[in-house]
């Protein structure tokens, strides 16, 4: 995939360490565009089709893989996410900044592929600091928080493996490292 115009940076991070916050932040006060990908997990209150995610049955998404029209997919929590190819390729065609964010293993495809990019781990300053935040969201069962805890762990080692980490705990502290290390330019 050529990608000479435009910049693709993928974010990953452990679940409630603040990366959608983040790149919504980066994407409100700077030059970059974030992707919308698609998954198989429901809806949660507010997440609109389309605008959030593309959420498909699993049926859908496994014949859009079948058809290539992922540049990436994985099961997260028992969930189907992929990165829809075309929107990566066409924005990129056009020059954008693309802010992709994704979990580990499909920030290690992309890595592992001939895809021009820059990644990024957002970290967060300690597990007390995670599981407040992951209750704190009011959206997930206890099960599932749980499960999010225990997969953190093994997130966070996955960090050494990108170009740029910023623990975030602080959101306006943490945007503005970003953009220094990025060289984002900020929106007029
Ligand atoms: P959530 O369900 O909390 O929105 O997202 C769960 C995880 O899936 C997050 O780590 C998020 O970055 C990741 N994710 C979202 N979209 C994609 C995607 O297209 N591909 C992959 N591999 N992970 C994704």
């Amino acid at each position: 995939m050529s990608n000479s115009t435009g910049r693709l940076i993928v974010v990953s991070g452990a679940s409630g360490s603040g990366k959608t916050t983040l790149c919504d932040r980066l994407e409100r006060d700077y030059n970059c565009e974030y992707v919308v990908t698609a998954t198989t997990r429901a809806p949660r209150k507010g997440e609109v089709n389309g605008v959030d995610y593309n959420f498909y049955e699993p049926d859908e998404f496994e014949r859009r893989e079948r058809a290539g029209e992922f540049l990436e997919h994985a099961i997260v929590h028992g969930n189907y996410y992929g990165t829809p190819r075309k929107s990566v390729e066409s924005a990129l065609a056009r020059g954008a900044t693309l802010i992709l964010e994704i979990d580990t293993q499909g920030a290690a495809q992309i890595r592992n592929s001939k895809i021009k990019h820059t990644n990024l781990f957002i970290d967060i300053p300690d597990m007390a600091t995670l599981e407040q935040r992951l209750r704190g969201r009011k959206t997930d069962a206890e099960e599932t928080i749980a499960q999010r805890i225990a997969r953190a762990h093994s997130e966070i080692a996955e960090g050494a493996n990108y170009d740029f980490r910023v623990v975030n705990d602080d959101l306006e502290r943490a945007v503005f490292e970003i953009a220094i290390k990025l060289s984002l330019t900020k929106k007029k």
